[in-house]
């Protein structure tokens, strides 16, 4: 009898996941584990949570669906603490397992743990085997290697759409053989010194982490409600649950693939037609797999102040009476501060509004861009490591954006994008 062990990360999903898939074509028996890694829940270089509640709480509710979904198909999630390294080994010992399978990973850090893995793993001769889960468009699809990847987002988009396709996505096993697994017992969020969260009514994003959830805002977004035909229209908005997909929490911990998507949107646009919208939700997507390239292409550069630029950088302020006033919404600046005031109350801001505070932060209080990316990281619950530094570095003109002076007039945003001064008025007041 073979046993193998699935490591979940950010892949927490039954349907669409190779390396789930795999461990069941080539193993009598799986071991789906997901570790808490200490340092996912330390304090940052710059004095920030690595992980908030509000990104702890909808990955608990998200391991909860996970292992109601892995139970119904005879299986279970083992949850494990401390260093994921010897949580792995033990786990390996004590079943006696030969192989360990994970998805890949491409950021610093989360490679440093996925050698230690390897490494710790080598003297019981088990192996990990490593998957890329996690775009729209596998790499080795790609008509170029991850190194020769334009650094330009346009013509990356056109090579891509020219010559590559998106692969089909996985489906769901019917069964998942497995021994018989302890039931899950989570760590509360006091145990990972964190605060309880608070709801607020006025948050655009209050739905709950896991698969099912995420699989229900697809078909909400597509069949029930057609708002993806209008998508484009309305993205740029800034009040609710409907001006966007919001699939990126989802997305951020792999509770629904992107493949998954892309062939949902296929499938409505063949009932309903395809126009600018549907399209354009794709081409977000895409967005998201070029950051998810240059992280593998630049590596450390893009934590750095002057990420991949070739030319000098701005000279920044340390300052951090600006910083606080910046983080808890007292700028002064009503469009800033209301935004800033959502992020810190729910955890979740608008794409328009990211833009408008990264660029404040950067260009107006010219403070260095990487406060911002950590408190981005501490708070946003769909913080993904490659979206919030490449889109960081962009603002900052240190990374993959042309101009290197990318300037948002936050007036000018806020009179085109909250003339009534609705946005204003339900933060501020
Ligand atoms: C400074 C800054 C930091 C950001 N940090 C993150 C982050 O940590 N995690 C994250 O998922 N997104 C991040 N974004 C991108 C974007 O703001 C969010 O993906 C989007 O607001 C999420 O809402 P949505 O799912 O409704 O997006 P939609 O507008 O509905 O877009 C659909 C999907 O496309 C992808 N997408 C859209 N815009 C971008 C983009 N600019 N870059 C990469 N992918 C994109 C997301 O996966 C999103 O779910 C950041 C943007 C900025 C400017």
């Amino acid at each position: 009898m073979s046993t193998a062990i699935v490591w979940l990360k950010t892949n927490l999903r039954i349907h669409d996941n190779e390396p789930l898939i795999k461990a069941i074509e080539q193993n009598d028996l799986i071991i789906p584990v997901y570790c808490f890694d200490d340092r996912q829940y330390s304090i940052t270089a710059h004095g920030f949570k690595k992980t908030g509640s509000f990104r702890a709480q909808f990955l608990l509710q998200a391991l909860t669906d996970l292992d109601n979904n892995l139970r119904q198909l005879g299986s279970g999630l083992v949850v494990v603490k401390g260093n994921t390294a010897d949580a792995l080994l033990q786990l390996a010992i004590q079943y006696n397992t030969i192989k360990i399978y994970a998805e890949q990973e491409v950021a610093y850090e989360e490679l440093q743990i996925q050698k230690e893995v390897a490494l710790k793993l080598r003297p019981i001769n088990c192996k990990l085997e490593v998957f890329d889960t996690n775009t729209l468009y596998h790499p080795y699809d790609l008509p170029f290697t991850i190194a020769d990847t334009p650094d330009i987002f346009t013509p990356f988009r056109h090579k891509v759409e020219a010559k590559a396709k998106i692969r089909a996505p996985h489906p769901a096993p019917v069964a998942i053989p497995s021994p018989a697994l302890a039931p899950l017992i989570l760590p509360t969020l006091s145990y990972l010194q964190l605060q309880p969260v608070e709801t607020d009514d006025r948050a655009a994003f209050k739905d709950k982490g896991g698969e099912t959830h995420g699989l229900k805002r697809l078909h909400y977004y597509l069949e029930d409600s057609q708002l993806v035909s209008t998508y484009k229209l309305t993205r740029n908005q800034l009040i609710g649950a409907d001006y966007s997909t919001k699939f990126s929490p989802w997305l951020s911990i792999g509770c629904i693939s992107p493949r998954y998507i892309y062939h949902a949107l296929k499938g409505y646009e063949q009932k309903y037609g395809a126009n600018e919208s549907t399209y354009w939700v794709v081409f977000e997507l895409l967005w998201r797999d070029f950051f998810r390239l240059m992280m593998g292409k630049y590596g450390t550069k893009l934590f750095q102040q002057n990420g991949i630029a070739r030319h000098a950088t701005r000279a920044t302020e340390h300052n951090t009476d600006k910083l606080h006033r910046w983080i808890n919404g007292t700028t002064g600046v009503e469009f800033v501060d209301a935004n800033m005031i959502e992020l810190k109350l729910t955890g979740f801001m608008s794409n328009r509004g990211r833009q408008n505070v990264a660029s404040y932060l950067c260009n107006d209080l010219k403070l260095d861009w990487r406060y911002g990316a950590e408190y981005f990281e501490q708070q946003l619950i769909d913080y993904d490591v490659c979206s919030n530094w490449g889109n960081w570095a962009y603002i900052a003109g240190v990374g993959n954006d042309p101009r290197s002076d990318r300037y948002f007039n936050i007036k000018k945003q806020a009179d085109q994008y909250d003339a009534d001064k609705h946005y204003r008025n339900l933060w501020l007041k």
